[in-house]
């Protein structure tokens, strides 16, 4: 759309292009007349959300739900076949983050369904292929589904209903579209009759009003002219699908039968939630037909003008500039991903970018999650540490840099809640907070904030983090035995080391085996076990007086024993300090880490070796003596002087004053590097 008002731009004069902007913005109105927008009522809950509503061609329109702070909320779910792809991950942690959002941020009364299309062809095909009964595939697929869903912690929906268990209601909901008259029977099939639907006033399809259903008949109808079409226009789209022998059938007053993809949704939805319908959910790519046709059954169903309110679609993820479907086969599945990043890794790269615009899979886009994943990470450590360490009763009075701190923080409250209102704009959102993030850490580093005021801070932020499923807090019921635990073993630690490097080995000894760790060994996670061996070899370690070895073991306990344990120690000048993180975090943490280093390693190998052979290209350039450099280029020149200057062109023309000069110059530089070469190889003679 853009894109064509700027073309228009190029080739017209400013005036008429101006024209033409204003007619294209008014044929866009126009195609979106159908569009009611919910009207302000005496108990309406408005918030100032703005949605990207596709019911008006994705035009911000404010959110105002039918029932106070009451929300209806309808998400397509999946079709059961296959594992499930990062694509799928793109659609449905997008919605966690919208359902989280309206419910903690904005306080709006949420009831969420999802559906689970557990008929269709794909799965009987491929339930036909993989020599299964029908309803164990699907069973297989679903568990499949749900527990992708929780690796990446993305919330069940209030209400989840499985296309199955609808059949009933699915029966009854056609057999209103038929005495409405906008359904018809043949052969066993039923088919939604469009021109009947187009005739009688309503509009069809709604969110893609550019379609011409006229001419999509033209397109179609070559695929179709060999069939004995059932349908009365080639546009009908199906509701009922009349079972052939085998295939899995469900009993109608049509014949057995299957219920369309379609149909499904509109029966679901209104099933839980009625009709109209608040806040509707899908990928773009159900726009057309699914979503359209979807809504225009349900009209047919209720008689009336508008099914869903506001309609809001999650963008693309684009695998190498295509669409990552599983119709491609170069998708990467959840479980895939899942070895390589963090779930919170995972969200933070579609939380960087918008929901509903494209998205470009890429490492890039990955490595800039891990790293806002750790800047986050760092925060909720250190503001621990710092709260920890901070004693509520010292002074209190604020000064210019608690003053500053709040200002900030009541600044990004508000710019966050602006950008929540227009249409969940998270980047912006994480751009404040790291903004926010990074002055409080200077303030820390430098200690000149009170804790109560980083306290508020840390809660904000845990909360809009919350907002987007991120949680940073360690899991663990033991920690106060853990800080017990551990400020011990990293003072022993530090006296050890610093012992060590003095070789005041008869102090070692005393420093441990003055403490003996003896907790439960279930409540301190293993902790107490390798202390225990720390202190035991050190110990002899110490006896044979080896440095060498002490410091090995100081090392060992550091980067190995407790860093598999989520123990994560940091030597500072003089004392060491100790954060605790989820153990298999800390772990993939190290890999990517690693990772890191291994490709910076290889860029700088191949460097190196281009260096290398650029210096092997200039060694040979040098041991050409000057006399001969031009000699060859017999293509150029014809005639030289004793030097071996070139004098005369290929066709035997004098060089001029200009080339004369250019050669001479070459020359001196090919004699400058000659030279240079001789004294290097005389050198090496002797
Ligand atoms: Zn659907």
């Amino acid at each position: 759309m853009i894109f064509l008002v700027l073309k228009l731009n190029i080739q017209i004069t400013d005036q008429i292009s101006k024209r033409t902007i204003n007619q294209f913005m008014q044929q866009q109105k126009n195609l979106f007349a159908h569009y009611k927008q919910p009207s302000i009522k005496e108990d309406s809950y408005v918030t100032g959300l703005n949605l990207a509503n596709s019911m008006k061609g994705r035009e911000l329109v404010p959110f105002i739900p039918i029932n106070g702070r009451q929300v209806n909320f309808y998400y397509c779910g999946p079709t059961i076949y296959k594992k499930f792809h990062l694509g799928h991950a793109r659609t449905y942690l997008g919605i966690d983050i919208i359902r989280r959002t309206l419910r903690d941020y904005f306080n709006y009364d949420l009831l969420s369904v999802m559906n689970i299309t557990d008929i269709d062809d794909k799965i009987i095909n491929g339930a036909k292929l993989a020599n299964q009964d029908f309803l164990e595939y699907t069973k297989i697929w679903e568990k499949n589904f749900f527990s992708a869903m929780e690796s990446l912690s993305i919330e069940l929906p209030d209400v989840i209903t499985r296309c199955s268990d609808y059949i009933p209601e699915i029966v009854t909901f056609i057999e209103k579209i038929i005495s409405n008259g906008y359904a018809y029977n043949n052969n066993g099939s039923v088919y939604f009759d469009i021109q009947k639907y187009l005739a009688d006033g309503h509009t069809y399809p709604k969110m893609r009003p550019e379609i011409n259903v006229d001419q999509l008949q033209e397109g179609e109808r070559e695929s179709q002219v060999n069939k004995q079409s059932e349908k009365k226009s080639l546009n009908d789209f199906i509701l009922w699908k009349a079972s052939k022998p085998e295939e899995p059938k469900w009993h109608s007053p049509w014949g057995e039968g299957r219920p369309g993809w379609h149909i499904q949704c509109s029966v679901m939805a209104s099933s839980i939630l009625g009709n109209p319908i608040d806040l509707h959910a899908g990928g773009i790519d159900l726009v057309y037909p699914h979503h359209d046709n979807s809504q225009a059954q349900a009209e047919a169903c209720f008689n009336c003008d508008q099914w869903i309110n506001y309609f809001i679609h999650l963008g693309h993820l684009n695998f190498a500039n295509r669409k990552m479907s599983r119709s491609l086969k170069d998708f990467i599945t959840i479980d895939e991903i899942l070895k390589k990043y963090t779930p919170r890794q995972i969200r933070l790269n579609f939380a960087i970018h918008k929901y509903d615009t494209v998205m470009d899979y890429s490492e890039e886009h990955f490595e800039q999650a891990i790293s806002i994943d750790k800047t986050y990470h760092k925060f909720f450590q250190n503001t621990q540490i710092y709260l920890r360490d901070s004693q509520i009763t010292g002074p209190q009075k604020w000064m210019q840099n608690d003053f500053q701190i709040s200002n900030l923080l009541r600044n990004t409250k508000q710019v966050i809640h602006i950008e929540l209102l227009n249409n969940f704009n998270f980047p912006t959102v994480i751009d404040a907070i790291d903004k926010l993030i990074n002055q409080v850490n200077v303030q820390i580093t430098n200690k000149t904030v009170r804790a109560p005021l980083v306290h508020s801070v840390v809660e904000y932020v845990k909360f809009i983090l919350g907002l987007i499923g991120l949680n940073y807090q360690t899991q663990n019921n033991n920690s106060s035995d853990i800080k017990l635990i551990m400020t011990e073993v990293c003072s022993i630690r530090d006296q050890v080391k610093l012992a060590t490097s003095k070789g005041e080995f008869e102090a070692i000894q005393n420093i441990v085996t003055q403490k003996q760790f003896q907790y439960e060994k279930n409540l301190s996670n293993g902790i107490v076990d390798c202390v225990n061996q720390f202190q035991q070899q050190v110990l002899v370690a110490s006896q044979d007086k080896n440095k060498q070895l002490l410091f090995q073991l100081c090392d060992k306990l550091r980067d190995e024993q407790l860093f598999d344990l989520g123990i994560k120690i940091e030597d500072k000048q003089q004392v060491s300090i100790w954060k605790q993180y989820d153990p298999q975090e800390l772990k993939l943490e190290r890999e990517q880490q690693q990772k890191l280093i291994q490709q910076k390693e290889q860029i700088k190998k191949k460097e190196e070796e281009k260096k290398k052979q650029e210096e092997l290209i200039q060694l040979e350039k040098s041991k050409i003596h000057p006399k001969d450099m031009f000699l060859t280029q017999i293509d150029k020149y014809s005639e030289f002087d004793e030097n071996g200057i070139p004098v005369k062109d290929k066709n035997g023309n004098e060089l001029s004053k200009k080339q004369n000069k250019v050669v001479k110059e070459l020359w001196e530089i090919q004699n400058k590097i000659h030279n240079q070469y001789l004294l290097q190889l005389q050198k090496q003679q002797q």
